[in-house]
């Protein structure tokens, strides 16, 4: 947990946007990206993760923005925010928002250690995180499930809600076994997910 307090405690910088494969830019270390529905939370947990408002709020143009944005932290670890898929379309096919860009970035990225791939607590897992995290698995990229907003469901809701993430993610070969339940609005599975990263970043 030191280890993951202390990466974190690091600037966290903006440093590139990449709309095509060809404006990817260098790799400076290690990266996780991060992905999810649009509305998942995906920028609040950036921000409880790095402690800095407003700084995944470049991204955050729902169902818009194709784009990858690059963090860098502490010049250990290269956070990459991905844009929001699914956003005010029932049923959208996965394929229209994340072939070409996401899926050749996902597959052909060396520096790529691990997706985090974010499940909002409050709604029910949809098909299009269902093609996800088969899309996770077919381009062999290993990626951990976190589950968001866990202060907003009673208590056995959120229990059923976690053992049905935990079961899905065991059913994926490439999705670590162990899902983190986290809140943004409490603060809860901040560190262990920092601890997490930290591993992944070399530090401590
Ligand atoms: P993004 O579109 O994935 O970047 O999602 P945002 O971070 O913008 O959050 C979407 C909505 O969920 C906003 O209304 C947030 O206030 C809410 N939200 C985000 N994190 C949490 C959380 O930990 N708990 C609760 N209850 N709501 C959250």
């Amino acid at each position: 947990m030191e280890a993951g307090r202390l990466l974190f405690a690091q600037p966290c910088l903006f440093f590139h946007a990449a709309q095509r494969l060809d404006q990817l830019p260098p790799a400076r270390g290690p990266e996780v990206a991060f992905a999810g529905r649009s509305n998942v939370g995906k920028s609040s947990l950036i921000n409880a993760l790095t402690g800095q408002n407003a700084l995944a709020r470049v991204s955050s143009q729902p169902g818009r923005t194709r784009q990858l944005n690059f963090f860098e932290l502490g010049e250990r670890l290269t956070l990459v925010d991905m844009p929001g898929y699914g956003y005010a379309r029932a049923g959208a096919d996965i394929k229209a928002d994340w072939q070409g860009l996401m899926f050749d970035y996902l597959r052909g990225r060396p520096a790529l250690q691990r997706v985090v791939l974010l499940l909002d607590a409050r709604v029910e897992i949809k098909d299009n995180d269902r093609a996800v995290m088969d899309l996770f698995d077919k381009a062999a990229v290993p990626y951990l499930v976190v589950l968001t907003k866990t202060d907003a469901p009673k208590p056995p809701a959120l229990a059923r809600k976690q053992a049905e993430v935990a079961a899905l993610a065991a059913r994926h070969p490439a999705a670590a076994m162990q899902a983190l339940f986290t809140s943004s609005q409490t603060g809860a599975g901040i560190p262990e997910l920092r601890a997490f990263l930290a591993e992944i970043a070399g530090v401590g």
